[in-house]
């Protein structure tokens, strides 16, 4: 479908438009757009086909540059931008002459044909459509009675029912996210953030004008929280600080511990700190790596520190596109999350909520009861486990990568040895083009998210695919072997 020329530029990343401050040559021309299936949609956003045609520009002799607020200008680079060469390279290679197909294993958007969308939530929505009339109407700002109790459930523990007043849906986990931290964050204040981490914990943040300090995730103990880095920072922080962002499962696969966790959870209390836990990926564990939500570990610790959670339909049921998160406040004995629980609601109020369409599949995912639900669940989990082995142990088999058996969600994060490669790879950044251009393959350079010397690959395409990919990158591997290194697994890697 031809898009015409104003929504276009509203909808496509100015990198991709030409250039609106040079006055056009004559032989400029503007793209149209139509949407395409593409294997290349490597970050999940939705790609136009750009077809050039040649059209007559008018001249332009005045200017007129509207200011931008400092919200949208103070926003972070984000990876999209980051990793746009080697997006454009992959866009290129679905032509390529040696035939090699573009395989991405960086892709933010986890459905696939082999692991398609729960069909209980298709159900569901197809219900609400057909059969309820109200769910075309407006509902409340904080989402449907029936989501907000079903999602109230979810996150209720023995040691500490949650009610529905507590829980805001929002679109997406990343609006979870920006609510969570727009009710927190004031300019000039600093929160916590994990480093590797998700980018859009800074990306919020440093749009709200306020200041990030990442603290390590140590990658001996599993990206585990450093302990002694969180109580370092606090040092010279103190003051400022308003939260500790923590992400669990990680979007680069650790899961921790029930121990660990005990420690953060000590630690935000040390420091009087409220807890925004992001655990998008929920139950979405292997072997014997369990998922404990924080809130119930400060639950079991005497509920002395407040937790803000964060979650959503988007990875647990494969429904990204749907845009149904939420955020629940599980507030400790003193009431500190008053305020901002307060603030957070009238600040979903200007947003009018969320899609009502889309919520009626909450009761129908979150329900315990469900037929055939838990069995989706599983299937899902295990073909992840089974995927995510399968790839992990074949870059281990890589002597110039290292990783370990993934513990959740459907990443894993492999470290980089470029000392044991040739010249024309002196980093993850060259690592990811590179291997682009030669095996039109695609993994996420650690770079772009604070993990510099290692590589971030998702294990969410099929068990052949995967096969292939690893084959590719062992090749690739081997041939930029450096002559002083065997071009086999070093051992004590
Ligand atoms: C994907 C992801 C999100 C965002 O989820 P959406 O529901 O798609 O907005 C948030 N946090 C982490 C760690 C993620 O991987």
């Amino acid at each position: 479908m031809p898009i015409t020329d104003p929504i276009y530029r509203s909808t496509f990343p100015p990198s991709q438009f030409p250039a609106q401050d040079d006055h056009p040559s004559p032989n400029s021309v503007i793209p149209t757009a139509s949407y395409k299936h593409d294997p290349t949609n490597l970050l999940g956003v939705d790609v136009f086909q750009l077809e050039h045609r040649p059209v007559k520009m008018q001249k332009r002799d005045d200017a007129w540059i509207c200011p931008v607020s400092s919200k949208a200008s103070q926003s972070k680079k984000s990876v999209k931008d980051m990793v746009q060469p080697i997006v454009e390279m992959m866009q290129l290679g679905c032509h390529r002459p040696d035939g090699k197909n573009p395989i991405s294993l960086a892709t933010a958007d986890p459905t696939m044909p082999h692991l398609s969308p729960c069909t209980k939530a298709l159900e569901a929505v197809v219900q609400a459509s057909m059969y309820k009339p109200h769910s075309a109407a407006y509902t409340h700002a904080s989402g449907t009675p029936e989501a907000r109790r079903a999602i109230a459930m979810h996150h209720s523990f023995p040691e500490r029912p949650l009610s529905p007043d507590h829980v805001i849906v929002t679109n997406g986990c990343s609006g979870a996210l920006e609510l969570a931290l727009s009710s927190l964050l004031d300019p000039g204040t600093t929160v916590l953030v994990p480093q590797p981490g998700f980018p859009l914990y800074e990306e919020i943040a440093t749009s709200l004008g306020a200041h990030v300090v990442h603290y390590r995730l140590d990658p001996t103990k599993g990206w585990e929280c450093d302990l002694d880095h969180l109580h370092e920072i606090m040092l010279s922080e103190a003051e400022t600080v308003r939260a500790l962002v923590v992400n669990n499962p990680s979007s680069h696969g650790s899961v921790f511990s029930r121990q660990h966790l005990e420690r953060l959870v000590d630690f935000a209390f040390q420091h009087r700190l409220p807890i925004v836990s992001d655990e998008v990926y929920g139950s979405m564990t292997f072997g014997s790596n369990k998922y404990h939500p924080l809130a119930q570990v400060a639950a079991w610790q005497g509920r002395h520190v407040p937790v803000i959670t964060t979650s959503g339909l988007s990875k647990q049921f494969m429904v990204p596109g749907w845009r149904i998160g939420w955020v629940t406040f599980h507030d400790n004995v003193y009431g500190s999350l008053r305020h901002v629980e307060e603030g957070a609601h009238r600040l979903a109020q200007t947003l009018h909520g969320v899609s009502r369409l889309t919520q009626a599949a909450i009761p129908t995912l979150l329900s315990a009861t469900t037929p055939g639900l838990s069995d989706w669940k599983e299937k899902h989990r295990a073909a992840l486990e089974r995927q995510g082995m399968l790839l992990c142990s074949s870059l281990n088999d890589c002597f110039c990568l290292k990783v370990g058996p993934p513990q959740g969600s459907m990443y894993a994060l492999a470290s980089l040895f470029c000392e044991r490669l040739d010249d024309s790879i002196q980093n993850d950044m060259e690592f990811a083009l590179r291997l682009v251009q030669e095996e039109n393959v695609f993994v996420l350079p650690g770079s772009t998210f604070g993990a510099p010397g290692t590589v971030r690959v998702a294990f969410s395409a099929s068990e052949e695919t995967l096969e292939l990919a690893s084959k590719r990158i062992a090749d690739f591997c081997r041939r930029h072997a450096k002559h002083s290194v065997a071009p086999t697994r070093v051992l004590g890697v």
